[in-house]
């Protein structure tokens, strides 16, 4: 890849993801928890032709892998339209939709038909119930039809997340499994990560990527590893009957080394890592008359300079129970990389941003 961007540990600019908005219509315990949040104005929030254009940016710098997130991206209105504009993009050989599954029964064929090829649904039990609980959602038979839509109108690799926590789901992992098994998708599943806040996380809750293996082992023997390319974070797995599935292990063992990723917030903010506390304002240069290439040189520059390993890091912090829920404010934050601005719900700025309390929000896209 002659025109690949390299950062400071050699690590090349190949994979974005896009959050589209920062809505949600789930309220899970590990991401975004509180009843109420305080979205972001829609004039804030990037048109489709602004992340066409941020796409395209990213494209000449070598980003190949494009992956279409939120907050819930199908809450986004007309999102296949987005897809048709960014899926002709020749150099983007992988564009890709992480979605909790409840509205994709009815845009599954509308995608597909966009241009969009895979498609990762999130669905972390199979028991109702427990959604309810942990979700605040009575709709799980609605994700279970999003997946057989999904499924039906022919997108490839269908991808199955769940995030395994101690006491909620971590009974589940082989009835999971043979669920992926049964819909014809791979299931990947992810150590609960630290995003603080309102989510009151804490280690005793993570289920490690070798007592998940431990556990599945005992149920059906001997597992081998997948060799993979090195670069994706999960890392993938063989039943001895030829089942595969894969498991992040975001939290033991973090894969800063060979992360290539960076994300762009719903209101155009550019971070270069999960965990960093401040971005680049796109969005302002976007509207404010840059060119393509005064686009393309600053985030050329930007990511050439770019040092971090956020997740290994925070590895080494002593006490990861996350910050304290912000007082004084009836709402709280949505998920931290679908948005990005003060407390009063101004866009950020000019420049590098900072959120007023980075860890008191939720998460964004963490997955493959
Ligand atoms: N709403 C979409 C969905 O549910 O798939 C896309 C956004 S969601 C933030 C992306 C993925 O991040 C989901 O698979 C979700 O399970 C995962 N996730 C959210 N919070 C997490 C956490 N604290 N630890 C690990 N994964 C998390």
């Amino acid at each position: 890849m002659p025109d690949a961007v390299h950062d400071a540990f050699r690590r090349p600019l190949a994979s974005l993801r896009l959050s589209v908005t920062d809505r949600c219509n789930l309220r899970c315990r590990y991401c975004m928890p509180e009843d109420e949040y305080v979205w972001l104005p829609r004039a804030s929030i990037l048109t489709f032709e602004e992340l066409e254009r941020v796409v395209r940016v990213f494209a000449g710098l070598g980003v190949r892998k494009v992956r279409l997130t939120g907050g819930e991206p199908l809450l986004r209105q007309d999102l296949p339209a987005l897809v048709r504009l960014i899926a002709p993009i020749p150099e983007i050989e992988d564009l890709a939709l992480t979605t909790n599954g409840l509205l994709l029964a009815k845009q599954a064929p509308a995608l597909r038909a966009a241009g969009l090829r895979r498609v990762t649904v999130s669905l972390d039990t199979l028991r109702p119930e427990r959604m309810l609980a942990f979700a605040k959602s009575a709709r799980h038979a609605d994700v279970l039809a999003g997946i057989r839509a999904a499924r039906d109108a022919g997108f490839e690799h269908l991808k199955l997340n769940s995030v395994v926590i101690r006491g909620f789901n971590d009974d589940e992992l082989a009835d999971l499994i043979e669920f992926g098994r049964a819909e014809g998708a791979e299931l990947r599943f992810i150590e609960y990560m630290d995003v603080g806040g309102a989510t009151h996380w804490s280690m005793d809750q993570v289920v490690s990527q070798r007592d998940m293996l431990a556990a599945l082992a005992q149920r059906y023997g001997p597992i081998t590893p997948v060799p993979g390319d090195g670069r994706a974070p999960a890392e993938r797995f063989r039943l001895p009957d030829g089942t595969t599935f894969g498991i992040i292990a975001s939290v033991t063992a973090p894969f800063c080394r060979t992360c290539d990723r960076s994300r762009v917030t719903a209101d155009g903010t550019w971070f270069l890592c999960l965990y960093a506390a401040s971005g680049v304002d796109l969005r302002e240069r976007l509207r404010g008359g840059a060119s393509d290439e005064e686009l393309a040189a600053l985030i050329r520059a930007t990511w050439q300079g770019r040092a971090d390993r956020g997740a290994e890091e925070r590895l080494g912090v002593a006490d990861r129970r996350g910050a304290p829920r912000r007082r004084g404010s009836r709402r709280a934050l949505p998920d931290r990389f679908a948005a990005r601005r003060s407390p009063s719900g101004d866009a950020h700025a000019g420049g590098l941003t900072s959120p007023p309390d980075p860890l008191s929000t939720g998460v964004g896209d963490l997955t493959p």
